[in-house]
């Protein structure tokens, strides 16, 4: 293991020291692209957390390389300890799938229609939180922009960070087929949205045609464009608020572009961020640590550099930490900027981070 020193050094540096040009055939080769490494957690604040032990948590994190927080709620103390310890604090937010009693109350016509004509507003699918606002409704647009504006007004926060930023899955990862009791080897209606009026005469004006007169709409290409295409505006639109604020934005996704577009309508690669979190969870996929380092590789061959890419790591996948060793050096080896971790990260996970990071600049 390398000592904190020299580990200090290197991240300090970033890859970009460790890539220089060398000799082989007279020929110069980089090794690396330009690039430092930047670690990510996601938490939930406790409020019964102190300010001490806060303080104490959040340099542990920076020192094992970690630097930024994605808050799942408002929490003034968690936000300013974090930014004290050297950390980024941005806050995540739940963004299409929204099931606030208020907002359910005051505009159900706001939330998405299935193809069988139910609506999430109140006959949600799988789940009784799954209440997925439809991204078409220039009404929904201009609530969820305000809602960036108001959380990006604080002077603590740092970032917006968009989870659940697409449609209902219309497809589950297989892991949860199970869990479910669904074989969902086809769409089926019940889990495709959305067939709203609003919706329906959208796409009428871009392509001539009622999507109902459609006989197979999960085959239609042109209706599969327009639901990309109406999240990428939804995102691509709040991106304009945090970029009149000068902050970041950021957001949690599928695991590859592949996978996100095809079970949830989630283009992006398109999107207009300074970061993205692919939850690359293989357990979700019944997939093997190995898969961690595909699926980086594919993320990062379609953004093409347009921003960095923070592999998300479910801790609760891994078996020990020698696996999320293995882990968080092939996110790193095939091109990620940093990862993102899921869960309570202890000791023994942050000296893994730590470890990983450093063998990984090593290495790349
Ligand atoms: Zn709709």
């Amino acid at each position: 293991m390398t000592s904190r020193r020299s580990f200090v050094a290197t991240s300090l540096l970033g890859v970009a020291a460790a890539a220089q040009p060398f000799k082989s055939t007279g020929k110069e080769i980089t090794l690396a692209p330009k690039k430092t490494v930047k670690h990510w957690v996601w938490t939930n604040p406790d409020e019964k957390d102190t300010e001490a032990e806060l303080a104490t948590r959040y340099k542990q994190y920076y020192e094992a390389g970690v630097r930024g927080m994605f808050f799942e709620a408002d929490s003034e103390k968690h936000f300013r300890a974090a930014k004290a310890q050297k950390l980024e604090a941005h806050r995540w937010m739940w963004t299409m799938n929204r099931g606030e009693k208020s907002l359910l109350n005051a505009h159900p016509e706001w939330y998405a229609i299935n193809r069988k004509g139910e609506s999430c507003a109140d006959k949600p699918p799988y789940v009784d939180y799954y209440r997925w606002l439809c991204p078409s409704k220039p009404e929904v647009l201009q609530y969820l922009k305000d809602q960036v504006n108001t959380i990006l007004q604080k002077d603590y926060v740092d970032g917006i960070h968009l989870d659940y930023i697409r449609f209902c899955d219309v497809i589950l990862p297989v892991n949860l087929w199970d869990k479910y009791k669904i074989e969902q080897t086809k769409e089926l209606p019940e889990y495709d949205y959305c067939y709203c009026d609003v919706c329906r005469s959208k796409f009428k004006a871009w392509r001539g045609t009622d999507i109902k007169d459609i006989q197979f709409p999960e085959a239609s290409l042109s209706w599969r464009l327009f639901r990309y295409n109406a999240i990428n505006n939804v995102v691509n639109s709040l991106a304009v608020v945090a970029g009149s604020h000068k902050k970041a934005i950021t957001a949690a996704v599928f695991p590859t572009p592949e996978v996100a577009r095809r079970n949830v309508r989630q283009d992006w690669t398109n999107w207009n961020l300074t970061g993205i979190c692919p939850m690359i969870y293989h357990g979700f996929y019944k997939e093997k640590v190995d898969w961690i380092g595909d699926a980086v590789t594919e993320g990062v061959h379609f953004l093409a550099g347009r921003f960095p890419l923070y592999a998300g790591l479910f801790l609760p996948d891994f078996a020990n930490n020698q696996e999320l060793h293995k882990g968080i050096e092939l996110a790193l080896q095939h091109g990620a900027a940093g990862v993102s971790l899921f869960g309570t990260p202890k000791q023994d996970v942050l000296d893994t981070l730590k470890a990983a990071t450093a063998s990984s600049l090593k290495m790349i």
